[in-house]
């Protein structure tokens, strides 16, 4: 039996993208890293018009009157800021979001069914923000100094219930979910389910065609919510068993090993940080945007300030972000080699991705902007694994899939 080489064959899977392909996932990519800058500068650009306007600092003044009514102001003040951010956010939006994914064929949803999804979920996250708001600077009102602590306490055990939530009041507004039908693809989900100790009733096919093309499968929800759901697009882009194996077995490395839990340890040290960081450059950031009728930072008219700092500290921490995120998506791509056992399958798939990844970055590009490790160092540690289960003489014997 000749010798896996997986270098050629990781080689050979690139190949089955045109060059054409190739360009268009690059330009599709890396206006993706530009849009996060574009994207900075939109957020400050809008906080900045919110102090110039004096909108917020004035609602303020009007519902305090001669007493202070420091809760009443933090709701409305922040439902306020929210929706009027939106708002002026929205051209951006559409451009990042809607009219951009359209340009590179990602997405055939009319703009119309676009916008309503979008009013309706930043109506959730209005309430929802609102609610946070108001326990933020009740935080700040209270805990003085010690802020950004109990803040970060804060924001993680509402992520939490966000989270435990989502499967059932949030994601049902814009998908629906069903389990996959009796027939070969649930026979292997179910199979796959039984060994790696996954509960089997936990896994589902959405209709994420509705929002985009991409070729994509997630888990979401925590704790007892927890599922793993395949988008529609992946039988749409003519999913095999073996892909459809190992991109559930992916899911399920995500499920068994709890990434979600160590994301939100991740994320509560993240919002301590920042934090910590926000109360430190809160008047200097006041006095640069000009915000002189903004009280200090228990002041909720002083949010677009707290916007504009945890703008430019988003796009400074990215790498971390993401170079955790990559550690995780590598650790899933591993938990499918191990049980799923379908290198090529899991190659195959990948290579559906590269369409809105472009598959082999500089180390630099991957190490700042890339949340995945790229298809590329995905399909080649794909490649070695099967040659080391040869070399093993434990291994899938056929390569057969690997010209694609
Ligand atoms: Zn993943």
């Amino acid at each position: 039996m000749p010798q896996i080489d997986a270098a050629a064959q990781t080689q050979a899977w690139l190949d089955t993208l045109s060059p054409e392909e190739i360009a268009r996932a690059v330009a599709y990519t890396q206006g993706g890293h530009w849009l996060l800058l574009w994207g900075a500068l939109v957020s400050i650009a809008v906080a900045w018009i919110m102090i110039r306007t004096g909108v917020l600092t004035g609602l303020r003044r009007r519902i305090e009157g001669s007493r202070p009514r420091p809760k009443r102001a933090s709701l409305v003040v922040g439902v306020v800021y929210l929706a009027l951010t939106w708002l002026l956010t929205l051209p951006w939006s559409v451009f990042a979001n809607w009219w951009r994914e359209k340009q590179y064929g990602l997405t055939q949803q009319p703009f119309v069914g676009w916008l309503s999804e979008a009013a309706l979920s930043a109506t959730i996250s209005t309430l929802f923000g609102g609610l946070l708001i108001v326990g933020l600077y009740f935080i700040i009102r209270r805990t003085g100094r010690a802020w950004w602590a109990w803040g970060a306490g804060l924001v993680t055990v509402f992520l939490t219930i966000v989270l435990v939530v989502t499967p059932m009041f949030i994601e049902p507004l814009f998908n629906t979910y069903t389990s996959a039908p009796d027939g070969p693809v649930r026979q292997a989900v179910v199979e796959l389910a039984e060994q790696t100790g996954t509960p089997s009733d936990k896994i589902y096919i959405y209709d994420g065609s509705r929002q985009s093309d991409r070729y994509t499968a997630n888990v979401s929800g925590l704790f007892g919510t927890a599922r793993i759901a395949m988008s529609d697009t992946m039988f749409a882009q003519g999913a095999d068993l073996p892909e459809v194996r190992a991109v559930v077995g992916h899911e399920m490395g995500h499920y068994v090993h709890m990434h979600s839990l160590w994301m939100l340890g991740v994320f509560a040290l993240s919002a301590a940080v920042a934090f910590w960081l926000t109360d430190r450059l809160f008047r200097p950031a006041q006095r640069l945007l000009g915000a002189d009728r903004v009280q200090g930072i228990a002041d909720p008219a002083g949010l677009p300030v707290l916007a504009a700092i945890g703008a430019v500290l988003g796009l400074l921490f990215t790498p971390v972000g993401t170079t955790l995120t990559r550690l995780i998506e590598a650790d899933a791509d591993q938990f499918s080699l191990t049980h799923a056992q379908e290198p090529d399958g899991l190659a195959k798939a990948l290579i559906k991705t590269a369409e809105y990844r472009a598959p082999s970055p500089s180390v630099l590009e991957e190490t700042i902007f890339y949340d995945h490790p790229s298809v590329e160092n995905r399909i080649r540690r794909a490649m070695e694994w099967k040659a080391r289960q040869q070399a093993a003489g434990s291994a899938p014997l056929s390569d057969e899939h690997a010209a694609g």
